[in-house]
């Protein structure tokens, strides 16, 4: 059985004050136990927001991290640095960093295997472009990114490992894939971890991300394959959060 996974990325939003009246306002909550749930925070908020998720079940992340554990990396935050402020999840790969900051394959890669060193569970994203799609190689394109960000990851440490299939088109823009095209490409990704890992490919988790909602959440989780969602805009309110990770309620 595989534990439905929902995680909010902030991305970079909020300061200080917001950052912290939104966690207390989660905490507060009622939350379904039977999902685990994670918000990925700004690096600068990691300290005070792990003292305010004391004592909920709800889990902290961060949205990237360098490869190197310290040294001469200006500007960059290791995951020596992450885990001992209590960080446990780091999204990697996200669409935005591989377009916006240039994040090839292999980098992921190499962060992919740092994060599992040090005990952090990587969110390893993937997702095709609106072009691709257009296409008809968006298969062929999410393939290349699995195959090359799971480079040399072992059967001990694949489990660890939550995968979020966002599709770029319909992150942010309000457009979400149909639940059957969200389904159609999980399937396929668990296909091609089947090939690599074979039936441990039953254990990981591959979540949906692109403009997942309240109103379309249900839908999405419905789906033999699909595990979990990777959230944007909606985890920005308490209240439409914590509804995602109550859909089943
Ligand atoms: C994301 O940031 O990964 C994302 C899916 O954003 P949104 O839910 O806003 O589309």
């Amino acid at each position: 059985m595989r534990k439905p996974v929902i995680i909010g990325n902030w991305k970079m939003n909020k300061d200080l004050d917001e950052a912290k009246k939104l966690v207390k306002e989660i905490v507060s909550e009622k939350l379904d136990n039977g999902v685990e749930k994670v918000i990925c925070v700004p690096f600068v908020y990691v300290t005070e927001v792990n003292k305010l998720l004391e004592g909920s079940d709800v889990g902290l992340g961060v949205q990237n991290m360098y490869f190197e554990n310290r040294g001469a990396f200006t500007g960059e935050i290791s995951p020596v640095m992450l885990k001992s402020c209590g960080v446990s999840y780091v999204i990697l790969g996200h669409s935005e960093r591989r377009t916006v900051f240039n994040e090839t394959d292999e980098i992921i890669n190499k962060k992919v295997k740092s994060a599992l060193q040090y005990k952090l569970i990587p969110i390893l994203c993937c997702g095709e472009t609106l072009e691709e799609r257009n296409l008809g190689i968006e298969k062929d394109i999410v393939e290349k990114q699995i195959r090359n960000t799971l480079d040399d990851i072992s059967v001990n440490d694949i489990e660890k490992v939550i995968i979020a299939y966002e599709p770029i088109w319909a992150i942010g823009t309000g457009l979400t894939a149909s639940s059957d095209d969200a389904e159609n490409m999980i399937k396929f990704i668990r296909e091609i971890l089947y090939d690599i890992y074979g039936n441990l490919s039953e254990n990981i988790r591959i979540q949906y991300g692109g403009s997942v909602k309240p109103n379309n959440i249900k839908d999405l989780m419905q789906k033999e394959n699909v595990d979990g969602a990777l959230v944007g805009g909606a985890c920005l309110e308490s209240t439409s959060f914590c509804e995602l990770i109550n859909y089943n309620l």
